[in-house]
């Protein structure tokens, strides 16, 4: 594992906001990963693993962790089984299944890896389709020691996972199954799915989704509308005008101008009770959840 100090990872993320790791490696083998955490634990400080950065914010200044990308990507296709490292950005994932007939179409148009997608278990919405239904296990380093999780054990619910309460867990590899279906269909599907997030949501300089939809299913872009809020803006943060659970960073936005913005989010919309975006502070915490 090569280790380097003070790098930017505010800019390893979609949103683009944020300083620099006090440490910073990037994971090859699975060694590489053993290392890590070992690094971490000795430093006493958070290992944070960074995907794609598509639902990270990172404070400004330095963030005392070591923050690590996965570089392992490879995927093997049996049949309808298909492992994929955690580096696999989701997005091939899907093409490469497509040429081989098989179908993840349901989850495209979501930026990132392999790894944070189980990690927030994403897909659609509350009554769609999330990437768990097509999970079969998770291996994972959880405290040093290799372990492959059942889908039972990975207790994936709506953007949840049981490794959101693992310190320092990283993902390796995901053993996946999926339903067939002719290659041109699922290639249309994703070629509609594509255009309809273009007309429908931002795709510059955000993190997604900064809200989970609240508990009756409703989704949080339209109690946030309800509440006044599109548009609004602290600093450089914008809810964006197309799709209100969306913030943007529209002019050099800040750490605080988010925390801000969701803050006032909070407070007009009480309902909301789950922040779907990731935001690491200085000290690498997870500053909301
Ligand atoms: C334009 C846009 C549209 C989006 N639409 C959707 C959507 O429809 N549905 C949806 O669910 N999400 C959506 N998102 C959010 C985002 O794409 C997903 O949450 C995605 O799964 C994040 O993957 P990532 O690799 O970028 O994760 P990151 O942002 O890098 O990481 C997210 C979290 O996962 C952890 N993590 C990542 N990889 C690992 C690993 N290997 N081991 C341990 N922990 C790990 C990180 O530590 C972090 O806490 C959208 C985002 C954008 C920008």
């Amino acid at each position: 594992m090569l280790l380097q100090e003070h790098i930017p990872v505010g800019t390893k993320t979609t949103m683009k906001i944020g300083g620099s790791a006090r440490w910073y490696a990037e994971l090859l083998t699975k060694a590489d990963a053993e290392e890590a955490q070992r690094f971490a634990r000795e430093k006493n400080v958070p290992l944070i693993v960074l995907g794609g950065g598509a639902n990270t914010v990172f404070a400004d200044g330095t963030i005392d962790a070591l923050v690590v990308r996965i570089k392992a990507d490879a995927v093997r296709i049996d049949g309808r089984n298909v492992v994929a490292e955690a580096g696999t950005i989701l997005a091939s994932l899907i093409n490469t299944c497509a040429e081989h007939e098989l179908d993840l179409s349901a989850l495209t148009g979501i930026p990132g890896t392999v790894g944070g997608a189980l990690f927030g278990n994403a897909g659609q919405g509350p009554k769609g389709t999330w990437l768990d239904s097509f999970v079969t296990s998770v291996t994972a380093l959880v405290d040093g020691e290799w372990k492959t999780f059942s889908k039972d054990e990975c207790d994936f619910r709506y953007r949840e996972s049981a490794f959101k309460q693992m310190p320092d867990v990283v993902l390796w590899e995901t053993n996946l199954i999926f339903p067939s279906r002719p290659e041109t269909k699922i290639k249309a599907d994703i070629e509609r799915l594509i255009k309809r997030r273009f007309e429908t949501q931002p795709h510059l300089k955000t993190a997604g989704s900064c809200f989970k939809a609240v508990g009756d299913g409703t989704p949080a872009w339209q109690l946030i509308e309800k509440a006044g809020l599109r548009g609004f803006k602290i600093g450089g943060v914008q809810v964006s005008e197309k799709h209100a659970n969306f913030l943007l960073n529209v002019d050099k936005a800040t750490f605080a101008d988010v925390l801000a913005v969701t803050q006032k989010i909070c407070e007009a919309v009480p309902q909301i009770e789950g922040i779907e975006m990731r935001l690491y502070g200085e000290d690498g915490k997870v500053v909301r959840s």
